[in-house]
Order: structure tokens, then sequence, then C-alpha cells
């Protein structure tokens, strides 16, 4: 407790502001202590939420504080992650390394205004999405056709998957022609796009269809 500023990635001021706190609360705490006698020396996870507002424009932002701690003897931030404005509803964890490095890549290019490495990256993220998924094909264009044959994705996202194929082929070979800050933002929203539909959707597509199995088989258990 006590935080009186995050910093923070304001999408207004495009880059890294202080964020102000002017409202706090906890979420509540969770233990696996069995009464409340064991929870004195049992660990513990709880959340905290903080609402901000960055010093440049006012922008609203909320953060949550993920703690872990043993009660009176340790406590610290195990994550921190900004819930609004939401960046995406891309689930990190669901990323094969590969992709994830190259997908931070883009990002962090585009937030630094560095357009061309940006598409670059998106690009490149598209090629380790072909390899971790064992698409086939002696280029990128053959290889997507492939997962789009493979049923990874369907050709709408095949066909946006050629456009960032593209505009990353021009940025690669075209001296003349700059990437505009707008098609570096469409390139990395379609790499964003095509990365949820075929890493975490399909993931929690996965859970969701496992617990409702799970539920009917429990139910189907029951008198
Ligand atoms: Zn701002």
């Amino acid at each position: 407790m006590g935080e009186s500023s995050f910093d923070v990635f304001c999408p207004k001021c495009n880059i890294l502001v202080e964020a102000r706190v002017i409202a706090e609360g906890h979420g509540g705490f969770r233990s696996n202590a069995i009464n409340p006698i064991d929870e004195v020396d049992t660990d513990y996870h709880g959340d905290l939420y903080f609402v901000c507002l960055c010093r440049r424009c006012s922008q609203p932002f909320l953060i949550r504080q993920s703690l872990y701690g043993i009660p009176g003897e340790f406590e610290s931030i195990t994550d921190e992650s900004v819930l609004y404005p939401t960046e995406s509803k891309l689930i990190q964890e669901t990323l094969p390394k590969s992709v994830k490095i190259a997908y931070d890549q883009a990002a962090r290019s585009f937030n630094a205004s560095l357009f061309e490495p940006c598409v670059l990256m998106c690009r490149k993220c598209l090629e380790a999405v072909c390899k971790t998924l064992g698409a086939q094909g002696r280029d990128l264009s053959k290889r997507l056709v492939s997962l789009s044959e493979a049923g990874h994705i369907d050709s709408r996202l095949l066909s946006w998957a050629h456009e960032i194929r593209l505009v990353g082929n021009e940025a690669a070979h075209e001296m003349e022609v700059p990437v505009t800050q707008e098609d570096a933002r469409d390139i990395l929203d379609f790499t964003e796009a095509i990365l949820i539909y075929v890493f975490s959707l399909t993931n929690r597509f996965d859970s969701f269809k496992a617990r409702r199995t799970k539920s009917d088989t429990e139910e189907g258990g029951m008198p």
C-alpha cells in the first residue's frame, strides 16, 4: 500500500508517463488456511487496485497490483498490470516464446515511433507462428497458405496475414516508401488479432470445453 504514482504508457500522450494515484482499495485476500487461526502463518495472495490519472493529459488508469506474502514475515508484489485502458485481449502467457518475443519487439517499436522495425517484427512474428505450428512451404506465403489448409487460420485471417507479409517485405526492400504510423498501427493490430485467434482464444476455448465436459460428468454422477 501507499503507492502515490505509477509509471505507465499513456495511449493519449503516446509516451511513458507518471500517473498519479487518486484512489485505491483492496480486492480481498485468498489463502489456503483451513481456519482463521491457521491464517497467521499461512501464505496468502491478494490484489490491490489503484485508480490513477496521467499527469500530462489526465487519462484515467486502473492498475492491479498482485501480492504474495506470509503474515508478519514478508509481502512482495508478484504482478502489476494495467486493466484499463486495455491494451488488448491478447493473453501473453498463451504465446509460444519465439512469437511473444517478436510481438513484444513489434509493440515496443511502435511505442517508440519506429514504424519500419514495427512492421518487420510483425512479419517475423508470422514466421514464428508458422514455425511453431509446423507450417510447410519454402517461403512465408506458402507457409501461410499451409496454416490455412491445416485449419489454424480461416480465409479472412489468411488475407490479413498476406498483407502483413507484403508490408513487411516492402519495409525491408523499399527505401523510398516510408511506413506511416497509421499503416504500422493497422499491421500491429492485424498481427495481434491473428495471435488472439490462433493462441489466446483457442487456448481459452479448450479450457472452456474441458470445464464444460467436467461439469457434465459431475452432474451425470449426481443422483
Ligand atoms: Zn497522458
